[in-house]
């Protein structure tokens, strides 16, 4: 009996919590429900109490993952790197530092072909920086100077040849290989967003250190950031890697700034 009528205000309860129209009490039953409406409500409070504990837990843990994962991918990207690095790098025994970087270079992916232009023979860009290019190029003829497009996008598997082919033409271990050539999966060259130039009226200075005392040189410096580009490797650079006066790369949109981001946090 005690147990039926637990039920009733139960029943009851829910309607006047739902805001329903309540029929007129009319039976002894029903008074005696509206008697222990107090005990019913503490009932139904301790009914409700474990469930609503454990969502309140279940969302606590929920969020607590999602801060963690967003906190490994900000902190860590190299364990998110999905640059598609070849399995060569792992043979040397070469293993990737906690903020992604190998060898002091930072993982970049391979840019979808889709995304790529082509700015000379065999030399290609994401659009944007193509864009950004041609005027750069047109402005810096109008000021007498020729700038030369040496190297653009460059896929993982040539830089892969680039890296391991050169090292061992030229005896070099992989950390002597590093300072002058990115890791495949770690070449700025990947993302389709930097180019290597060099001065059209000094050719003997391409790719070395006396491309600095180009003409070309001087005017990139006075200009490039018009145009975009940005020296990703200055004299004494934080990641470590050789000055490299020739190498130059594209922050001109959201998407490029994203891809260089942690780059430039270890610059600043
Ligand atoms: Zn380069």
């Amino acid at each position: 009996m005690l147990r039926r009528s637990r039920c009733s205000v139960l029943a009851r309860f829910s309607r006047s919590s739902a805001s329903l129209p309540q029929p007129a009490p009319s039976s002894r039953r029903l008074e005696l429900v509206s008697d222990e409406i107090p005990q019913a409500r503490r009932t139904a409070v301790a009914l409700r109490q474990p469930r609503d504990r454990w969502s309140r837990r279940l969302s606590a843990t929920a969020l607590l993952l999602l801060a963690l994962t967003v906190a490994l991918v900000v902190v860590f990207p190299g364990l998110f790197n999905r640059s598609g690095a070849p399995s060569s790098l792992g043979r040397l025994g070469l293993r990737p530092a906690a903020d992604g970087r190998l060898l002091g270079h930072f993982p970049y992916g391979e840019v979808d072909q889709g995304q790529l232009v082509a700015i000379a023979p065999g030399l290609q860009l994401q659009r944007e920086a193509a864009s950004a290019l041609v005027a750069m190029q047109q402005a810096a003829r109008a000021d007498g100077i020729e700038l030369v497009v040496l190297s653009a996008y460059r896929s993982v598997a040539t830089q892969n040849r680039l890296f391991f082919e050169v090292k061992s033409e030229r005896n070099q271990t992989a950390r002597e290989r590093a300072r002058v050539s990115a890791p495949p999966g770690y070449s700025e060259h990947s993302t389709g967003y930097a180019v290597d130039l060099g001065d059209g009226a000094a050719p003997g200075t391409n790719l070395a250190a006396a491309f600095e005392q180009t003409a070309a040189f001087a005017w990139l410096q006075a200009n490039a950031a018009r145009y975009q580009f940005t020296l990703s490797f200055p004299e004494g650079n934080a990641q470590g890697v050789n000055y490299e006066p020739w190498h130059w790369r594209f922050e001109g949109t959201a998407q490029a700034l994203r891809v260089f981001e942690p780059a430039q946090r270890l610059s600043r």
